[in-house]
């Protein structure tokens, strides 16, 4: 099954479940956003309502990362609960404004007319980053799960918290053996220069 890319008319009303494995590729992701070991796994279920779509679900996957520390390549595997809410960008026609007596309120009964006169009140709705348009009515899951990739990517990938790095002298990996190198804390760099300025 591939990655579904279902249109508002297509969802039933009780929704809909779909499991896939996705290719990075099809995600339209790139070397630099993240690498990707195999295909990803993606379990979502899918929700209408009146104006768009909640999919909630979890992306899997093994990804490759360079330790900051020392540079060795590792994988780390990683499963990714998500949740996004998929909205058409004109605005419904007419809303119930949220009444300030009663902001726990769904707002989704509002036929009530008590609250109709007030003016309109900032809305308080998903965060912005899990809002995103529909395409020609269309869920576009690839855009969102490379969005949900890159996020979860670590500025400062670590192999392991431990990890002892490089050696800032010889550039020995300390964690397959010490070196012996003199800790002078204070002048790391400055360690290398005197040494290639005393050659
Ligand atoms: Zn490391
Ligand atoms: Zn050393």
């Amino acid at each position: 099954m591939a990655l579904p890319n279902p249109h508002l008319a297509e969802i039933p009303a009780e929704g809909l479940h779909a499991v896939c494995e996705v290719q990075p590729e099809e995600l339209g992701l790139e070397a630099e956003d993240a690498r990707v070991e195999g295909a990803l796994t993606l379990s979502a279920d899918i929700a209408p309502f009146e104006q768009g779509a909640h999919v909630t679900g979890v992306l899997g996957g093994t990804f490759l990362r360079q330790c900051v520390r020392c540079l060795a390549e590792f994988k780390e595997s990683v499963e990714l609960p998500f949740t996004a809410e998929y909205r058409r960008e004109t605005p419904p026609p007419r809303r119930q404004p949220q009444s300030s007596r009663a902001p726990g309120r769904a707002g989704r009964e509002g036929i009530e007319s008590r609250d109709a006169a007030e003016p309109d009140e900032p809305e308080v709705e998903v965060e912005a980053d899990d809002l995103h348009p529909l395409v020609g009515d269309r869920l576009d899951l690839a855009e969102m799960l490379r969005e949900q990739i890159i996020l979860a990517t670590p500025m400062q990938p670590l192999c392991r918290e431990s990890c002892l790095g490089l050696c800032p002298v010889c550039g020995q990996d300390r964690n397959e053996r010490q070196c012996g190198c003199p800790e002078e804390r204070q002048d790391g760099p400055f360690a290398i220069l005197k040494r290639l300025q005393g050659k």
